[in-house]
């Protein structure tokens, strides 16, 4: 009481002029949160009620795209590039240094808010075939941006391999300032330990431990290593299961053992490229943060075009959820796995980003947008 009674001359200065540094560290408590960067992590988990009904499993699904810089689960993973290299000395908040990076657009993303907030510039190669919608995001949140057409990773115009060299020639140049750091999403560890630290302790938390089967794509790999190494510490038992895209390597990579099947030519387009209508997820190499947990995945699901498309808008229909063909991927894996294994189950996966961002690609499909006939679930789960 002697605090309270000693302190109004105090507050009643505060409130004729606030001064922030009184409130430095309160702002968390407060509600507050401490720029783009406090927006980042603890995101609602969301059971969908339409796909729950439908299988008597309870369909969880982890609101990613309301990460609150470039609202998707890579702002998790670019905050954690970028709190490493900088606690490793190789950026300097507010230095003008320039983060480089090769994505297919969402962490190029996460990585220019984050860069805009922390004073860096961000350069962004990304593949020519991607939503327009997402360079141009890029454009307005100030990123250089590089599109190129796809190319097989052993080509040195491919994306991740144009922006690696696009940092190097920065460390060459004197007249540069500063490191320029290759953000590297695919090899880096910072990634799944992001998700280790975030995503998969949240998805404990928010059910208690009480879910069966974790489901999601893999694009870098992060998310489906980093939570299913966090999980898996605490239940054993937990299924985890992997949904692919057309052309992906990775189903066979689980199911198999092998990424390619001896039919598949060595240099063929397929064998370098996923040919798909589905961006962010599939890949034909194994990156070391798929490595890392890969082991603790124990089946795939594949998915095809025509489910994504049609579980979009069954999402869309039954729960006012609009989502992106990653997120649709996920649904109709979570949804075949239900079925598996019959009701009473509990599954969580992920709804990566909004449908916002895939307007002119994804949803600009007839398929997607245009009809007004209803879809059946059965429609949705025939491959
Ligand atoms: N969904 C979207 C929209 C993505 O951009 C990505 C990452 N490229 C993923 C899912 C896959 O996540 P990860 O890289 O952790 O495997």
């Amino acid at each position: 009481t002697q605090q309270w009674s000693s302190s109004p001359s105090r507050k009643s200065r505060n409130r004729q002029r606030p001064n922030v540094k009184d409130h430095e560290g309160s702002a968390e408590h407060d509600g507050i949160k401490e720029g783009i960067e406090g927006c980042i992590g603890n995101t609602p988990l969301i059971k969908i009620k339409s796909l729950s009904e439908a299988t008597g499993c309870e369909i969880l699904a982890k609101a990613e795209f309301l990460n609150g810089a470039g609202n998707s689960p890579k702002d998790r993973v670019a905050l954690s590039i970028i709190q490493m290299a900088e606690a490793d000395g190789l950026l300097t908040p507010h230095s003008g240094d320039t983060v480089y990076e090769g994505t297919v657009g969402s962490t190029g993303i996460s990585l220019a808010a984050i860069c805009r907030a922390r004073g860096y510039k961000a350069h962004i190669c990304m593949p020519d075939d991607m939503a327009i919608e997402k360079s141009d995001l890029l454009l307005k949140l100030g990123a250089e941006v590089e599109r190129v057409r796809p190319a097989p990773i052993v080509d040195q115009k491919q994306f991740v391999n144009l922006a690696r060299s696009r940092a190097l020639e920065h460390t060459a140049d004197p007249n540069k300032r500063g490191s320029g750091l290759f953000a590297d999403q695919f090899e880096t560890e910072a990634n799944w330990k992001a998700h280790y630290a975030g995503t998969g302790p949240e998805i404990y938390d928010q059910t208690d431990g009480n879910l069966d089967a974790f489901v999601s794509g893999a694009g870098t790999g992060g998310t489906i290593s980093g939570v299913a190494l966090f999980l898996k510490e605490k239940l054993p038992g937990l299924k985890v299961v992997l949904a692919d895209p057309p052309g992906s390597g990775l189903y066979n990579r689980v199911k198999f053992g092998v990424m390619f099947n001896t039919k598949e030519k060595e240099g063929t387009r397929r064998r370098h490229q996923v040919d798909t209508i589905v961006e962010g997820i599939g890949i034909n190499r194994v990156t070391q943060n798929f490595e890392v947990g890969r082991e603790l995945i124990d089946d795939a699901v594949k998915v095809t075009d025509d489910q994504a498309i049609k579980m979009a808008r069954w999402l869309v229909e039954h729960d006012g959820i609009f989502c992106g063909s990653s997120s649709a991927v996920n649904c109709v894996a979570a949804t075949t796995l239900a079925k598996q294994l019959g009701p009473g189950h509990r599954i969580v996966t992920l709804l990566c980003d909004s449908g916002a961002r895939h307007l002119s690609k994804f949803w600009a499909n007839k398929e997607v947008g245009g009809s007004e006939d209803d879809v059946s679930l059965e429609s949705v789960l025939q491959p």
